[in-house]
């Protein structure tokens, strides 16, 4: 099903009490706000935080603010020291988790293969994977940013049966703008969803392409929010920064639903 999702990776940042502050004042905007009916709203909290964020979501907002990890293990359980797997991560209330993050690639030598076994675990588990890819500056510079973010989804995705693959939401991420304050442009960020959407088109229908929500991140923020999520193939953002302010947040948050509307 294609939402439109604002979600927040707050990476390895805040403490216990700023994070329960930012859950409590994203919770209670959503209470404040009627969101249309296709938006949701997720936030990635650092690990020891996730299950009390959890507990800061008021029942009414559950339909619309669900909690994610920012990464998950291939297995259930066993002596993987320092790991956490998805069945731990759904026990505590989790509905997300963020899978292939270009931090995890870089940092932590995350495979294609590897991401791949992580996906469909996540997806025996019923958790939604939000599956993160994109291409470095000199692989952009180069013009074979769709090639090799196409290479990222088959090497990872295009293993899944037609009805898991429906269950996943893309984040088109390009490396060059996480982090960085240069955004990708609206026309190159449509272009690559579009690609992205025929890719999914190609192998598997054009239905399941025209149902994948696919998010766009990488220094989005309320000053460009607007001018992005406007494009027809962008269906919302993963947003690094941006997210750890409720302010900033939300208002991104309201600028999803204005597009909508308008
Ligand atoms: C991210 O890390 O997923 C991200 C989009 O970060 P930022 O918004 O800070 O660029």
């Amino acid at each position: 099903m294609r939402y439109k999702i604002v979600a927040g990776n707050w990476k390895m940042n805040l403490n216990q009490n700023e994070a329960i502050q930012l859950t409590n004042d994203i919770n209670q905007y959503l209470s404040n706000n009627n969101l249309p009916k296709q938006v949701k709203v997720a936030i990635h909290p650092p690990l020891p935080y996730l299950a009390n964020c959890v507990n800061y979501i008021s029942e009414k907002n559950n339909a619309v603010f669900g909690v994610g990890g920012q990464n998950c293990y291939t297995q259930t359980s066993g002596a993987y020291t320092g790991e956490t797997s998805p069945e731990m991560l759904k026990d505590i209330g989790c509905q997300y988790v963020l899978i292939g993050h270009s931090e995890r690639r870089k940092y932590f030598n995350e495979s294609h293969a590897f991401l791949a076994e992580k996906v469909k675990k996540v997806l025996e588990t019923g958790l939604t994977p939000i599956f993160c890819c994109g291409e470095q500056l000199d692989i952009r510079e180069a013009g074979t940013h769709e090639a090799h973010v196409g290479a990222q989804l088959r090497e990872s995705l295009f293993d899944l049966s037609k009805e898991d693959f429906s269950k996943i939401i893309i984040a088109y991420e390009p490396v060059w703008a996480i982090g960085t304050g240069v955004t990708a442009s609206p026309e190159q960020a449509q272009d690559m969803h579009a690609a992205l959407r025929q890719l999914i088109a190609n192998q598997y229908d054009k239905d399941i392409a025209e149902n994948t929500t696919i998010l766009y991140g990488g220094s989005c923020k309320p000053a460009n929010a607007a001018s992005l999520f406007s494009q027809a193939d962008v269906d919302g953002g993963l947003i690094g920064g941006a997210s750890l302010k409720a302010e900033s947040f939300t208002e991104i948050i309201g600028i999803m639903a204005k597009c909508l509307s308008a």
